[in-house]
């Protein structure tokens, strides 16, 4: 078998208080039918990025709905996740071309993995580009069994054709295919139901639930950071496409304005992410070692807990990508009543109400302005921050999405 992980033990009457007992008695309904249904999830790290941190979340509860759970992991391999990651930023529209080698590189590892995958299983979930082509192989051995469903959490609206080319058979073999917006399904893609789940964040995990200001202030001092000047953060990835440099272009535009100002750039290093390091060193050069740009990894030990200190004690969170799928980070900002001001792209453009739950910017320029702007004026960031919250709690917490893939399930069997 693939190498599985744990799944925590949860309990879906927990999320009663903050979402209330209705919701919650719904998802027992539409889960009886699929009681004891065996439900397989399969991504491509067990931590690190939004999929890892979803599935975390979720798929103990789907085990305390009465679902019987296994999440796998495919083997990687530096060469394979180096193959994934031009085709992860190619599906996105990046003109990346994916040489005769590289397909066989990825197509050899998909196989070998299918190889691994036994049992048996009801329901097969894939998530993202790096295991897509698994259900073919696993069809070429005459092992397909139970419905199967491709999770693509990247916006698929204008791929680079070649890339896409190549990986339509594979998408197109499955039962169902699930994008977050209706406007990131490839027009292309005919065979598979299609479905539109939206992420959601978890509002009892370590990363979002209520935290102590003490708390908040000792965490933030042990990694350095000033809590008496103003503190804005971006929590991603080290990856071009959240543009972590012209993030740093931002602060040091809004400095001028706001005396004190600090950034923190926090970002995991994630097993399937080999750009990385890299782009974290990029990001150091660019910031000039300056005493007030922080850049801090889980390498530095902020996890969970401080990822969560760090969103509630800064001024404004940005997330200034140039493409995101979702930007899971957005909600968690607005979850915890802290301003966002976010790149005007897909998933955060679905999160963001500009000028009412946050701002939207299109350059450095923009977003330093409003950065300006929401650490100068608290009573419209506070306005701001509680107009986000009730639109997370309304849209994007955990048994909304739990419901989603309930519906999609029984829908297939
Ligand atoms: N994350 C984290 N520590 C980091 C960077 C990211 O815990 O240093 C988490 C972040 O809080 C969020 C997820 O990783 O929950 C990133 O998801 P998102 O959808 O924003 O971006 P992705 O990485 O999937 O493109």
């Amino acid at each position: 078998m693939l190498p599985t992980i744990p799944i925590a033990e949860r309990h879906i009457d927990d999320y009663i208080e903050a979402a209330g007992p209705e919701i919650v008695e719904e998802l027992r309904d539409a889960a009886k039918p699929l009681s004891g249904a065996r439900l397989l999830h399969v991504n491509s790290t067990a931590f690190g990025g939004g999929v890892a941190e979803l599935l975390h979340t979720q798929l103990g509860l789907f085990a305390n709905l009465g679902l019987d759970v296994t999440w796998a992991v495919i083997e990687g391999s530096h060469d394979f996740f180096d193959v994934t990651k031009s085709v992860h930023n190619a599906l996105q529209g990046a003109e990346v071309e994916l040489t005769p080698e590289m397909r066989q590189v990825y197509l050899d590892r998909v196989k070998a993995n299918a190889e691994m995958l036994t049992g048996e299983f009801d329901f097969v979930l894939v998530h993202d580009p790096q295991p897509a082509a698994l259900l073919a192989f696993v069809e070429d051995i005459g092992e397909r069994k139970g419905r199967w469903m491709w999770r693509c959490h990247l916006d698929l609206s204008a791929p680079y054709r070649p890339t896409w080319e190549f990986f339509e058979p594979y998408v197109d073999a499955y039962d169902a295919i699930v994008f977050t917006a209706e406007t990131y399904a490839q027009p292309g893609v005919s065979g598979p139901k299609p479905a539109f789940i939206a992420p959601t964040i978890d509002p009892l995990s370590m990363k979002n639930r209520h935290l102590a200001p003490s708390v908040i202030r000792d965490i933030v001092a042990s990694l350095n950071i000033d809590i008496e000047r103003p503190l804005i953060t971006q929590v991603s990835r080290f990856d071009p496409w959240k543009d972590p440099l012209g993030v740093i272009d931002a602060f040091r535009m809004a400095r001028h304005d706001v005396e004190g100002l600090q950034l923190a750039l926090v970002g995991s290093l994630a097993a399937d992410d080999p750009e990385g390091i890299r782009y974290l060193q990029l990001a150091d050069e660019h910031g000039q070692h300056d005493p007030d740009i922080h850049l801090l990894t889980n390498l530095d030990g902020v996890g969970d807990v401080e990822v969560n200190a760090i969103q509630r004690a800064s001024a404004v969170v940005v997330q200034k990508s140039l493409r995101e799928g979702f930007g899971l980070v957005v909600s968690e900002a607005m979850w915890k009543e802290t301003p966002v001001v976010g790149g005007n792209v897909g998933g955060i453009r679905m999160q963001i109400e500009d000028g009412v739950t946050g701002f939207l910017v299109d350059s450095p320029v923009m977003c330093a302005q409003r950065i300006v702007e929401l650490v100068g004026n608290k009573r419209m960031a506070h306005r701001m921050g509680k107009e986000g919250h009730r639109t997370v709690l309304e849209n994007y917490i955990t048994p909304r999405e739990l419901m989603d893939q309930l519906v999609l399930m029984r829908s297939l069997s």
